[in-house]
């Protein structure tokens, strides 16, 4: 038995939950439950919901007897759906396949729909007492932590970095107790925010508190790199002092606001300009602008012409208006436009 697991079993007598209804009679089947419950849900959460499923399903041949409707509707409002059809799927396999009763072999468990290494790991180890490590979201967060292993969980070489100090830990004897023990430390002390270190048990070796790291513990899923579009925008000033907006269809990004006109390329642009401008009308490149949204970057290329002329009044449906740079405020403009056009105004008015 490693320090770690002494420490994590002497703190679990002490101060581990004992009383949570799948503890009383720890059965395969009740663990199970619990288990796939407790899956993206808090302890608090899944109660109701399984003291309703144990009410009516208090055996895994009454939930494979069982319409899925009904236990559709008895999982409603716990989400993630899927988990509840895949219960049921289970439990008519385990009826037709393994005479009713559930297995207690790793890999048949292994085999029941929903169920993954971690799930019939901790099945095994609280309803029969085997020798199997678990790796839930708790037991990642508290090894990543008092290991200080880099890199996200999500990761293969860490997730296999995991398993293998989740396997050195758990020990031969009280393998119930331990597993109970290391997911009740990651729910209670070594929670995702504000965790309890001073009151840990691990707390005086724990790598990530003595580098003073632990909120980078466990590493952070990597940014996937976004996707840049690129457009071209005229930014057409006449004599008057006044910008040429044109308003954006009603759906599509800043559906409905009034904005400069947008090109795609440098061809578009230069195609909008013989259509629109005169043939003296040049632009001058502003400064790009990079605009986030949730899926992409926007990288817009302002062109500055300034019109020798007045600037006609363009029919265009309504869509376009001349605007006086300084009465910008009456119009809802995107946010990089309205700051370009703030500046340009700033810089004309010195
Ligand atoms: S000391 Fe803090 S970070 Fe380390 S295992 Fe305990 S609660 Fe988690």
């Amino acid at each position: 038995m490693t320090n770690f697991s002494r420490r994590l079993l002497t703190w679990y007598d002490d101060h581990g939950r004992h009383h949570l209804p799948w503890q009383q009679r720890p059965t395969p089947y009740r663990v199970w439950l619990s288990e796939v419950m407790l899956q993206q849900t808090q302890v608090a959460t899944v109660l109701p919901y399984y003291q309703r499923f144990m009410g009516r399903f208090p055996e895994v041949g009454d939930l494979a007897g069982a319409d899925e409707d009904e236990v559709l509707a008895l999982w409603s409002g716990l989400g993630y759906y899927s988990r509840a059809r895949n219960l049921h799927r289970a439990a008519r396999l385990i009826r037709d396949e393994h005479g009713g009763r559930f297995p207690v072999t790793f890999d048949a468990v292994l085999a029941l729909p929903g169920i993954g290494r971690s799930t019939a790991g901790a099945i095994l180890a609280i309803a029969a007492g085997q020798h199997h490590p678990i790796l839930d979201g708790n037991v990642k967060r508290v090894l990543s932590r008092y290991h200080a292993v880099e890199g996200w969980p999500g990761r293969r070489e860490v997730e296999q970095q995991l398993w293998a100090l989740a396997a050195e830990h758990t020990p031969q004897q009280r393998t119930a107790d331990y597993t109970q023990a290391i997911m009740d430390l990651g729910a209670t002390l070594c929670t995702r925010s504000k965790p309890g270190c001073e009151r840990c048990p691990m707390s005086r070796d724990c790598a990530a508190l003595g580098q003073g790291r632990v909120a980078e513990f466990p590493g952070k899923k990597p940014r996937k790199a976004l996707p840049v579009k690129q457009v071209v925008m005229p930014l057409v000033l006449n004599g008057r002092g006044e910008v040429w907006l044109q308003k954006r269809p009603p759906t599509g990004i800043w559906g409905g606001l009034w904005s400069l006109p947008e090109c795609d390329d440098e061809a578009a642009f230069a195609r909008w300009r013989d259509e629109h401008l005169g043939a003296n009308d040049r632009g001058l490149a502003l400064e790009p602008i990079k605009h986030t949204f949730s899926h992409y970057h926007l990288l817009i290329h302002p062109q500055r012409i300034q019109l020798q002329q007045q600037g006609n009044r363009v029919a265009d449906g309504g869509a376009m208006v001349w605007q006086p740079l300084a009465q910008l405020e009456q119009l809802g403009l995107p946010a990089p436009v309205r700051r370009l056009l703030e500046s340009l105004a700033r810089t004309l008015e010195q």
